[in-house]
């Protein structure tokens, strides 16, 4: 693989920021800053044509943490120049009552996405209810018909999930800046659910990577990872990826976020805890390629990717040419 970053590639791209060591750090912020940006010039140009896009959300329950995610996505939304709508309903909502605002919801033709906020309290099931969901409006990308579309390959017509996707963009400008072709590049994704791991391998073949998809099952997974020129973890386990289990100058996409207590030297103080991802981040440092960090990687680009996908349905639902 040719990795020949230039300070000019490096600039261009927008999301590297050289670190202290060699690898470059890859600015999931920015790189959210920079979507939402696009995205809020194109909802001014839209105007002239009569549309604002609508995101609808729905929260079940008072989750303290679901909360803070609902209002920071309707926060975007507004900032972006969307019509943004929140649903609160209580945490014993029958899924009938679920299933009946949906298809409001679907109806409604000032709301192009609608995102119901998982999980749903008691560890409830919501298969029933995202099928609900129309698919031109399920801007998460979690019906079946759009996982269906990623999988045939038609990443255009698709609402892919939202965490996938900002993945793939943080990857394509790393790859761009370092000279690095993904094409025919062997790349590894540690996990494989439906909204995380799977896609992502699915957008990878779509770039025409050779992909390996590990899990819980595979054997040697260090030996695995050491062949790949691509990483993506996706698996929930703090740091288990070590840093002797790296190709040299790979690119690491590190979707994890796992919250780890930090003990305190003193005693009497309560341990602090800290947000870190799926990879040992301070063992990568000194031999990958490039790197997101945890946490100011792909978190932040997940609800670019929502406010993205959005946009993407209001505009097919009515039928504007993407360049309007
Ligand atoms: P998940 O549904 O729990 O899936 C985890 C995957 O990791 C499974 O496929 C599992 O394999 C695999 N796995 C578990 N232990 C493993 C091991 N020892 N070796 C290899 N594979 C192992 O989790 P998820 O929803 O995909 O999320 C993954 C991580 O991404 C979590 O840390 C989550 O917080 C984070 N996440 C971040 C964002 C974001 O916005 N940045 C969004 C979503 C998720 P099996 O299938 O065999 O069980």
């Amino acid at each position: 693989m040719a990795l020949a970053p230039t300070a000019t590639s490096i600039s261009e791209s927008g999301v590297l920021r050289p670190s202290i060591g060699k690898p470059l750090l890859i600015d999931g912020k920015r790189g959210a800053e920079e979507v939402l940006a696009e995205i809020t010039e194109r909802v001014r140009a839209l105007a002239a044509h009569g549309l604002q896009p609508g995101l609808a959300v729905i929260l079940v329950g008072a989750d303290p943490a679901s909360q803070v995610y609902v209002g920071a996505k309707g926060k975007v939304a507004r900032e972006c120049g969307f019509h943004s709508v929140q649903h609160n309903l209580a945490a014993d909502t029958s899924e009938t009552d679920l299933i009946a605002l949906i298809r409001t919801l679907n109806a409604d033709p000032a709301i192009h996405g609608i995102l119901l906020q998982l999980p749903l309290p008691g560890g409830r099931d919501a298969t029933r209810i995202i099928e609900a969901i129309a698919p031109e409006k399920d801007v998460d990308g979690l019906h079946p018909v759009n996982s269906g579309l990623v999988a045939i390959g038609d990443i255009k017509r698709a609402l892919v999930p939202c965490t996938p996707a900002g993945s793939m963009i943080l990857l394509e400008k790393a790859a761009a800046a370092l000279n690095f072709k993904l094409h025919g590049a062997e790349a590894i994704v540690v996990g494989r659910s439906n909204l995380v791991g799977k896609p992502i391998a699915q957008l990878l073949l779509d770039r025409h990577a050779t992909v390996t998809i590990a899990h819980s099952r595979t054997r040697d997974l260090p030996a695995m990872i050491r062949r790949a020129d691509v990483l993506i973890a996706a698996v929930g386990r703090p740091e288990m990826i070590r840093g002797d289990w790296i190709k040299p100058g790979a690119i690491v996409i590190d979707v994890g976020i796992n919250r780890i207590s930090v003990p305190s030297a003193d005693p009497a103080v309560p341990a602090k805890t800290r947000l870190v991802g799926d990879v040992a981040f301070e063992e990568w440092l000194d031999c990958a390629g490039a790197i997101t960090p945890v946490p100011g990687g792909v978190g932040p680009m997940t609800i670019a990717m929502l406010m993205s996908n959005t946009l993407k349905a209001a505009i097919q639902i009515t039928g504007l040419k993407p360049g309007y």
